[in-house]
């Protein structure tokens, strides 16, 4: 009944920490779950579109500002204008423009004759034929004085070429040419790259027709945003000019994509982040946070468990003992006896008892002190533990009285036992050393009769006893048998 009662507390108290912790920790990864979301939601991924805008800004500035100065440029409006005389002229000037800014390329065309100059010299004429020119009849229909293409070079190495192209007017503000330059882009590469090792974010620019015109060449599976479900389903509002960030699901997996339009190059910039990525140390911490608490919880438990088993065998101690001497208290001893007495009954063994008080106790306490007083109590206990046989049992009746309970154990031995403990107390040295006048006690022996119960017993031996104290203490008398 009492261990269940403590099981019960147990299992609650577990349950309960459990609980406790368990909620906590949801608690906590809910909240960080939260805060990551919000975070790329309202920092990071802003954060790297600006950074990447701005990038590409600087990139483009000085190249732009290079090829405006180019398109107004008197030597080269005169030069168009008076029918390209001395080409090496202007060959030795766009050579300089080249090389002064580490461009790529540096190149004139010329609206009368169709001719493509760059830094090498006459390239070719210009025909709206060639799939390859149609940059410069494009051009030419558009609003603006200026415009950025981005281009891959076929005749190099493949690379991305970004262009930049102005347009020239006479005096008469006649459209007389086209001029610019060229540069390799590949630092927009390099940059894709960054953002994806640093940060796992993956970067891409589409066109207006949901081409992808810039990505990070490893990962070019997707030619089209309409090759991607997710994303074709998203190009409405991938495809405006405002800035967005979108949600959706790919694979069961959560993404976050943050657009923005670069209007210097006319594509849309789109940065996707997988949610997982960044909430997998949320969830690190949820499960580390859920076994240390798991395991604070049973060792806890552990600890109660062993707490409430010793206070459990310590409350038993105390129920069935004396506390000052360790032996049987009254109650204790009762039990013991009456199951003594049940047995010496069904075997018919004989059964003795022996009950013995200190002689002049109080005076040991009044002249020497209670704490004397309790030592000799302690020490006539340990004599009686180690002059008695195991199987006896032994109790502290109350006060200087104790009581010995002997199985197997006739009238002649339990004399004899009684008078060994006498010599015992009356000898021993400890004793002697304690009280200066010799520690005795004067016993009572009584052997049980059939029909006895331990109250007649008790009688019994409690008048050989008062008889022994009024023949003049430290013997043993023995209960008169009627
Ligand atoms: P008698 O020889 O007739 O037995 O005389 P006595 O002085 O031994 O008997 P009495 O009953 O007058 O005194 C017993 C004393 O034992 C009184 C009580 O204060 C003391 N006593 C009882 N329990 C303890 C205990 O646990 N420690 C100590 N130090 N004294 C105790
Ligand atoms: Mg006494
Ligand atoms: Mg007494």
């Amino acid at each position: 009944m009492k261990n269940k009662n403590n099981f019960y507390i147990v299992i609650t108290v577990s349950v309960l920490m459990i609980a406790l912790s368990v909620s906590i920790s949801l608690i906590n990864f809910m909240v960080s779950l939260h805060a990551t979301e919000t975070d790329l939601k309202t920092r990071s991924l802003p954060l790297t579109v600006d950074n990447i805008y701005t990038e590409i800004q600087k990139h483009v500035i000085e190249p732009n500002l290079v090829a405006s100065m180019m398109a107004h440029d008197t030597f080269l409006q005169d030069w168009l204008i008076n029918d390209e005389k001395n080409r090496e002229k202007i060959t030795r000037y766009l050579e300089t423009i080249k090389n002064k800014y580490g461009m790529f390329v540096a190149f004139l065309v010329s609206e009368k004759t169709q001719s493509y100059y760059t830094q090498n010299g006459f390239l070719e004429h210009l025909s709206s034929s060639k799939p390859d020119n149609g940059w410069y009849f494009n051009f030419k229909k558009v609003q603006g004085d200026n415009e950025i293409n981005l281009d891959f070079n076929n005749n190099l190495d493949n690379s991305l070429i970004m262009f930049i192209n102005h347009k020239i007017y006479d005096n008469n503000y006649h459209f007389v040419g086209a001029t610019g330059i060229g540069l390799k882009i590949s630092y927009i590469n390099d940059m894709l790259k960054r953002f994806r090792q640093e940060y796992n974010f993956t970067v891409i620019f589409v066109n207006e027709e949901g081409q992808i015109i810039l990505s990070e060449r490893t990962d070019s599976k997707i030619r089209n945003l309409s090759d991607s479900p997710e994303l074709k389903s998203l190009s409405d509002q991938i495809i405006v000019k405002d800035s967005k960030i979108l949600e959706y699901q790919k694979n069961g997996e959560n993404y976050l994509l943050k657009t923005k339009y670069i209007p210097e190059l006319d594509l849309y910039l789109l940065v996707e982040a997988k949610l997982d990525d960044f909430t997998q140390n949320v969830r690190r911490t949820f499960y580390l946070n859920l076994a240390a608490s798991l395991l604070v919880t049973v060792i806890i438990t552990f600890i109660i468990l062993f707490m409430i088993r010793g206070y459990n065998k310590k409350l038993e101690f105390m129920a069935r003992n004396d506390t000052l001497t360790g032996l049987m208290n009254r109650n204790a001893f009762n039990d013991s006896f009456n199951e003594f007495l049940l047995l010496s009954k069904r075997h018919g063994d004989p059964l003795s008892l022996i009950f013995f008080d200190i002689d002049n106790f109080k005076t040991i306490n009044d002249t020497l002190g209670h704490q004397v007083g309790d030592s000799v109590l302690i020490r006539i206990a340990e004599l009686l533990k180690t002059r008695l046989r195991r199987t006896d049992i032994i109790g502290r009746w109350g006060g200087e009285e104790f009581i010995v309970g002997l199985i197997d154990t006739d009238q002649d031995n339990a004399e004899t036992i009684a008078e060994i403990l006498r010599r015992a107390f009356e000898e021993d040295t400890r004793l002697i050393h304690l009280a200066p006048s010799p520690v005795t006690a004067s016993f009572g022996i009584v052997t049980a009769r059939t029909g006895d119960t331990i109250d007649t017993l008790l009688t019994r031996v409690d008048s050989a006893l008062y008889r022994a104290k009024a023949l003049g203490k430290n013997r043993i008398e023995t209960a008169i048998e009627h």
